[in-house]
C-alpha cells in the first residue's frame, strides 16, 4: 500500500489529518511511528515556504512522500498578527497554547469588537527527490474574550464561528473537519494526492 508521512510533531494536527485523510487508499505514518525526530526551523516568509520546507525535510529524512502544513491565525485588529508566528506568539519562555491565547487577548483588550479573524492553512506535499505541490484553505470567524469548549487545540477555544455561534473548541472533531481551514486545504490537496498515488477516483 502507498505510504504518506504526516510531517508534523503537533499532536492536534496529526489527529485531524488522520481523520481528514481517511478514504484515500494510503497508509498514514507519523514521525513518532517511524522513530523520526526532526525539528524544522520555520524561518520562511510565507506559509507556503514553511510548509514546503517541512514537507521536503521530512521526505528527505524518511524517504517517504510527506505532507506538511503551515497554518496560523490572522486577526484584523492586529494587522494580521499572529499569522505566521501563531505557534510562537508569546514572550514567555516555554509558553503553551493557553499562554498564547492569553497574550492574544491581552493585545486585543483595548480594541473595539468584533475582533474578526481567520485561520489559514497551506499544505505542502513532497515526494523524495521531486517537486512540492501546494493547497490552501481558510476559515473565517472572530476572537472572543472568554474561552469556550475543550476540543481542538491552539486558539480554538477563543475562535468563534460567528454563524454557528460556537467556538472551534465546542465542535466535535468531525464537525471541525467539515469546515476548518485544514479541512478545506485537504479537500484542495486530494486531487494532488490521488494523482501522486495514481488512485482511482472512487471517493
Ligand atoms: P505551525 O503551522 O506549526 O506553524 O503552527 C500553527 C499554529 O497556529 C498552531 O500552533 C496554533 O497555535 C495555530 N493554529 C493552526 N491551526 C489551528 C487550529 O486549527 N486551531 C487552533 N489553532 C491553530
Amino acid at each position: 500500500m502507498n505510504k504518506l508521512l504526516i510531517a508534523t510533531n503537533n499532536h492536534g494536527k496529526i489527529k485531524e489529518f488522520q481523520e481528514l485523510l481517511t478514504g484515500l487508499d494510503v497508509e498514514l505514518l507519523t514521525p513518532d511511528l517511524i522513530g523520526l525526530k526532526l525539528d524544522v526551523v520555520e524561518d520562511g516568509l510565507t506559509y507556503a515556504e514553511n510548509a514546503s520546507k517541512k514537507a521536503v525535510a521530512f521526505a528527505h529524512a524518511s524517504g517517504l512522500p510527506s505532507l506538511a502544513d503551515d497554518s496560523g491565525l490572522e486577526v484584523a485588529a492586529l494587522d494580521g498578527a499572529p499569522g505566521l508566528y501563531s505557534a510562537r506568539y508569546s514572550p514567555r519562555p516555554g509558553a503553551k497554547d493557553a499562554d498564547r491565547r492569553a497574550f492574544l487577548l491581552e493585545n486585543l483588550k483595548h480594541k473595539p469588537r468584533p475582533w474578526t479573524a481567520h485561520f489559514h492553512a497551506t499544505i505542502a506535499i513532497a515526494k523524495p527527490g521531486e517537486g512540492v505541490e501546494l493547497a490552501e484553505g481558510t476559515c473565517r470567524g472572530e476572537i472572543i474574550p472568554e474561552e469556550r469548549g475543550t476540543g481542538g487545540f491552539g486558539y480554538d477555544p477563543i475562535f468563534l464561528l460567528t454563524e454557528l455561534g460556537k467556538t472551534m473548541a465546542e465542535l466535535e472533531m468531525a464537525e471541525k473537519n467539515q469546515l476548518s481551514h485544514r479541512a478545506r486545504a485537504v479537500l484542495a490537496a486530494r486531487p494532488i494526492l490521488k494523482r501522486m498515488f495514481a488512485m482511482r477516483k472512487s471517493k
